[in-house]
């Protein structure tokens, strides 16, 4: 039998775990448009993988949303536009390759799958951060108010989450060692770029107009030092959290408060920065959404956004598309 090819060992693999744009490449793996799928002249179409301008794949990628919102000119529809656009600051989503209409089912599922066991860590490790972070609370802070039986629960269920989360880089490396390695690569890698980063947030921050974000892509400056923080954090929290559970000290030893106290802070930290991740992955496109809303009832007097396209009120959209937000 033969062997079954690694993550991370093919071509297809290759282009995937680019920070560029996939999809035209993996148009070209597709068997592309047959005679039965065009109307005209169609024996001069067998085989065409070529990009058809529909632009599904602009529609669908979130960095051009963050960008330009909508990209409504015709022959900026197409996978060459998306790259321009996109540049080096792909997100890996691969929501490009999923809209395409020339990219086949089969390429569609390898894409799909290619991540899957990477984000089943990230999802498991945000819902215990977010557990750990609800029982702690509760357990600290309304101890004296709970019953005896849920407190010593929410003890036990607290104790079972950190189990978990000491687990997890176990599991992540068991279902997806290729990507498991890449992340310890990428995030112990930091050069003069990474100032330079640094130099070009804080311009940033003093005039967004004049100066733009900067590289906002995968594993970016600040996304490295989130992911080397809680790299650093499973352990520290582990080592405190077990020495506390396993009564290493009595509670009433310096020793045991001190434990405490680091633990405390720490999980503090964790959910602030947890917060911020989850502004900016998440939240942030609303507040833009809302930013634009205001803005167009502001200089139209309405709030329909898709009205400017209509009426081909092509201009404004444009220029308020452009135009470089605060946040
Ligand atoms: S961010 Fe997602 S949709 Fe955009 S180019 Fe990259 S993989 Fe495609
Ligand atoms: S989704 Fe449409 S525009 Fe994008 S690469 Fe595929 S055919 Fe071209």
């Amino acid at each position: 039998m033969p062997n079954k090819p690694q993550p991370g060992s093919s071509l297809r693999d290759l282009i995937l775990d680019l920070n560029q744009t996939p999809v035209a490449r993996m148009r070209l793996f597709s068997e592309g448009v047959n005679k039965n799928t065009r109307l005209f002249f169609y024996e001069t179409a067998v085989g065409d993988r070529a990009c058809l301008a529909c632009g599904n794949c602009v529609d669908a990628c979130p960095v051009v949303r963050d960008k330009q919102r909508f990209v409504f000119i015709q022959n900026q529809r197409t996978s060459m536009a998306l790259e321009n656009i996109v540049g080096l600051e792909c997100r890996r989503c691969y929501n490009c390759i999923q809209a395409c209409p020339q990219v086949t089912k089969e390429n569609k599922d390898y894409a799909n799958s290619y991540r899957r066991g990477e984000k089943a860590v990230h999802l498991l490790l945000a819902c215990t951060i977010f557990l750990l972070a609800a029982t702690g609370i509760i357990t600290s802070h309304y101890r004296n108010f709970l019953p005896l039986f849920e407190v010593s629960l929410l003890d036990v269920v607290h104790r079972a989450l950190g189990m978990v989360l000491i687990f997890l880089p176990v599991l992540y490396y068991m279902i997806d060692r290729h990507h498991f390695f890449r992340l310890f690569r990428k995030i112990f890698s930091w050069n003069r770029n990474d100032l330079k980063w640094v130099k070009e947030l804080i311009e940033h921050l003093r005039d967004h107009r004049k100066n733009p974000m900067p590289y906002t892509g995968e594993f970016n400056t600040a996304q490295k030092a989130w992911y080397l923080y809680v790299v650093c954090m499973l352990p520290l929290m582990a080592v405190t959290g077990m020495l506390m559970a396993l009564e290493f000290y009595d509670t009433t030893e310096p020793a045991y408060f001190n434990l405490l106290l680091i633990h405390m802070v720490v999980a503090l930290i964790t959910d602030l920065l947890l917060f911020v991740h989850i502004y900016i992955k998440y939240l942030r496109k609303w507040a833009i959404t809302v930013y634009d809303l205001v803005r167009v009832f502001i200089k139209r007097h309405h709030l329909n956004y898709a009205d400017l396209y209509e009426k081909g009120d092509y201009a404004f959209a444009r220029y308020f598309t452009l135009e470089k937000r605060p946040f």
